[in-house]
């Protein structure tokens, strides 16, 4: 069984898709068996991975176009990281049905993700989830099929007053749905020491949360992040020695040691 991991926050723009890309990138150099699902029909993975969405080859065809869930992967450099993109919605309509089929169904994600890990031939050990900003029935499947949630908390002030309101909806998708579920961690994002001087947003985290509630790793905030993910690659493809590439690296880590020992 993989584990399963939802990258969620309440607020855009806070890393999700910075740190999914960049964390399946990592943890399949390091031999895991990785899954990333973009969620987000942003397709922000496919724009930071620099792939292109081959006919029938989307997480839509799959909702809306009864193609096999495993049979839209796409494959990248890596043999141990597949990518299901989230695919191009062509009508207003297409996307409404789209999110109208999770709004029927809160367990539509976890039923695909069964066939797809059953009948497929790449059997993931990790499956990341990159979900859109919110708490819409998009973000509400992911959790329902989630083993875990990350964070990402950007250290500003508003990200950090969104914070309750998520682990609010994680709490009650755990009650109503899926009692395995728990927080992997709060991670820390874009830290930068003169808006921590400022507002000591990160260290209202640490003192706030349990130790074990928030990943040791902080990601600065950093350019080549931003550049990397223009150009079309996970950053620790692109210089691996920059201070944000070493950044998800240590988080990486720290991540692959919470995996169960056959998978790490
Ligand atoms: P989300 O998926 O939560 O909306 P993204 O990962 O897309 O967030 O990041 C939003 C923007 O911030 C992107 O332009 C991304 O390149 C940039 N970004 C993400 N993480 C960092 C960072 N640590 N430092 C600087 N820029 C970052
Ligand atoms: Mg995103």
């Amino acid at each position: 069984m993989p584990k399963t991991i939802a990258v969620v926050s309440i607020k855009g723009g806070v890393g999700k898709t910075t740190t999914c890309i960049n964390l399946a990138a990592y943890t399949a150099a390091m031999g895991v068996k990785v899954l990333l699902l973009d969620l987000d029909p942003q397709n922000g993975c496919l724009y930071g991975m620099g792939l292109e969405v081959r006919p029938g080859h989307s997480l839509k065809d799959a909702i809306l176009n009864q193609v096999s869930p495993e049979k839209t992967l796409t494959s990248t450099n890596r043999p141990e990281l597949n990518v299901l993109l989230n695919g191009f919605f062509e009508t207003g309509e297409e996307l409404e049905a789209f999110q109208a089929a999770f709004e029927k169904d809160a367990h539509l994600l976890d039923t695909l993700l069964t066939t797809l890990t059953r009948e497929g031939d790449f059997t993931p050990d990790l499956i990341l989830i990159d979900c859109p900003a919110g708490v819409s029935a998009l973000t509400i499947n992911a959790l329902v099929t989630s083993d875990s949630v990350i964070l990402p908390m950007q250290c500003e002030p508003l990200s950090l007053r969104t914070l309750p309101q998520m682990l609010r909806s994680v709490a009650s998708v755990k009650s109503r749905y899926n009692p395995r579920l728990v927080v992997e961690g709060v991670l820390t994002t874009m830290f930068d020491p003169r808006q921590e001087a400022k507002f000591g947003v990160a260290q209202q985290v640490w003192t706030d949360f349990p130790e074990d509630m928030v990943f040791e790793t902080v990601i600065p905030r950093h350019d080549q992040l931003v550049e990397s993910f223009a150009i079309g690659a996970p950053a620790i493809d692109i210089s691996a020695r920059s201070v944000g590439s070493q950044a998800y690296i240590q988080l990486g880590r720290e991540l692959i040691m919470r995996l169960p020992e056959e998978q790490g």
